[in-house]
């Protein structure tokens, strides 16, 4: 069983969203610090940067587009600080908790696989609690393979001692983490906490809009399939 973790398990938009309005001063600069950190990542995967620099140079970017140019020293200062605010609105889901208790009683071995760039991510995991259920924590700036890359999950598969076509993973994007486990050989479901869903989904893919519904998916719909 693998799941992600950024608005899967953590409400990560939410609290990513409230230290960016705090480090910006308003809530318009959303959509922008979006593509810049997008744009950094991938320059991070690709070894171009590492962690520390590519937040510096990121925040530099960010305020370069809002016409304003800072040294390296306040980027730093401004970065730190709305990582602090971040940390302090990291929380669950309602629906976390039960879902993963469920899922340890049924002895699946767990995997987190999670497209982060760095170790906060394994630091945010144990602040809320969650390192306990997983087998395996798989960041993708640590493996250097991002989802929907077939590498993170296979190496996840490894780490599990379970082949693909019996793995089962769950994430919020449907993209990099249904349809990209799909075509890595696994179950892609999709948890679509806006759904239910309209219309219908591609081929292969499951999706159900709280984790509440992944037992009764893994029980009823895969049934006859171990995960
Ligand atoms: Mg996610």
């Amino acid at each position: 069983m693998c799941l992600d973790v950024d608005d899967t398990l953590v409400d990560y938009t939410t609290s990513s969203r409230a230290a960016l309005t705090d480090m910006v001063g308003h809530a318009g600069a959303w959509e922008l610090w979006q593509r810049i950190t997008d744009e950094h990542c991938a320059r991070l995967l690709a070894g171009e940067l590492d962690y520390a620099s590519m937040r510096n140079i990121r925040t530099r970017a960010f305020f370069a587009e809002l016409g304003e140019f800072l040294d390296q020293g306040e980027a730093t200062k401004r970065e730190v600080r709305r990582q602090a605010v971040l940390a302090e609105g990291w929380t669950l889901f309602a629906d976390v908790l039960p879902c993963l208790d469920w899922l340890r009683a049924t002895g699946l071995p767990i995997a987190a696989v999670s497209n982060a760039s760095g170790h906060h991510q394994r630091v945010k995991i144990a602040s809320l609690g969650l390192a306990e259920y997983f087998d395996h924590v798989l960041i993708a700036g640590e493996v250097g393979a991002a989802k929907p890359d077939p590498v993170i999950f296979h190496t996840a598969c490894l780490g599990l001692g379970v082949a693909p076509t019996e793995t089962v993973h769950v994430g919020d994007r449907l993209h990099a983490d249904a349809i990209g486990a799909r075509d890595a050989g696994m179950r892609g479901v999709w948890l679509n906490r806006h759904g239910p869903q309209d219309g219908s989904l591609p081929d292969g893919i499951k999706a159900i809009s709280s984790l509440a519904e992944l037992p009764e998916l893994l029980i009823c719909e895969l049934s006859g399939v171990s995960v």
